[in-house]
């Protein structure tokens, strides 16, 4: 529901006129992962097809495709292709921000948007990092092209940028909600990059990426160890949700099954 949510929600900061009501883009969902088992993710996008002809639309028409998939299985392993892949990230903080950003708004999902990041990721991977991590335009750290972005502070903090210049996305608010369950502090509060080199720990988190540990920052090791207790600990907490292994949080699942 979540995701729903988010996704009327970037389709209104875009202003498509989509008038589909959350209950039949619902039922398309869990229709769309009926016929797909094994899925572990699903898309939603929302497009005007009548931009083909020219650069504005013709008609107010908007159509909405489904997509119920496993990254792994139906896209890494079918293309053959060997993707860079890392238990561990090696990131660099990529400063200069994309003129694009200024003209749509951090919380719209929105194809224009990760033009800018594509290109500073791949100039990143061809000299051996993972990712990059974005600043914002007054310089605070905002996230990743495809992630949110965490720090563990030294007293055991959980400290994320706050929503503005970042996409808001889910599984960085269920880490919140997930951390605030365990006790644990937590703070939404702008934060300069440098001060991802105090922090015991930095991770990612992301639908595809769940909770991915940080191991250094530009060539700077983050923390005593990577992974360490507090990224483990919520990685693990964070699959046990999502797989319904969870019961504190098994409010949070929808059932798909037929019947
Ligand atoms: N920021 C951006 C720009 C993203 O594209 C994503 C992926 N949707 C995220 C953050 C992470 O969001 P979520 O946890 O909802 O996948």
């Amino acid at each position: 529901d979540d995701h729903l949510v988010r996704f009327l929600h970037s389709v209104d900061l875009v202003g498509l006129p989509l008038r589909a009501d959350a209950e039949r883009l619902r039922a398309g969902l869990c229709e769309s992962v009926r016929a797909n088992p094994g899925a572990t993710a699903v898309k939603l996008s929302a497009y005007l097809p009548s931009v083909e002809a020219d650069l504005v639309p013709m008609g107010e028409r908007v159509e909405v495709a489904i997509a119920a998939y496993d990254p792994i299985h139906d896209v890494i392993l079918r293309k053959g292709t060997p993707i860079p892949f890392r238990e561990t990230l090696r990131v660099r903080i990529e400063r200069v921000r994309r003129k694009l950003d200024a003209a749509l708004p951090a919380q719209a999902k929105v194809a224009a948007g990760y033009l800018g990041p594509m290109t500073a990721k791949w100039a990143a991977r061809r000299v051996g990092y993972d990712e990059i991590l974005l600043v914002d335009g007054s310089g605070h750290l905002a996230e990743g092209p495809t992630t949110n972005v965490f720090l563990v502070e030294r007293d055991g903090t959980l400290a994320t940028p706050p929503v503005g210049s970042i996409l808001e996305g889910v599984t960085r608010r269920s880490i919140l909600e997930i951390a605030k369950h365990d006790g644990r502090a937590v703070r939404e509060e702008a934060l300069r990059p440098e001060a991802l080199f105090e922090a015991s720990e930095a991770f990612l988190t992301g639908t595809t990426a769940g909770v991915w540990p940080i191991a250094s920052v530009d060539d700077r090791p983050i923390g005593e160890e990577c992974p360490g207790p507090v990224s483990r600990a919520l990685r693990e907490r964070f699959d046990a949700v999502v797989s319904g292994r969870d019961p504190d949080f098994a409010h949070w699942l929808t059932p798909v099954a037929e019947g």
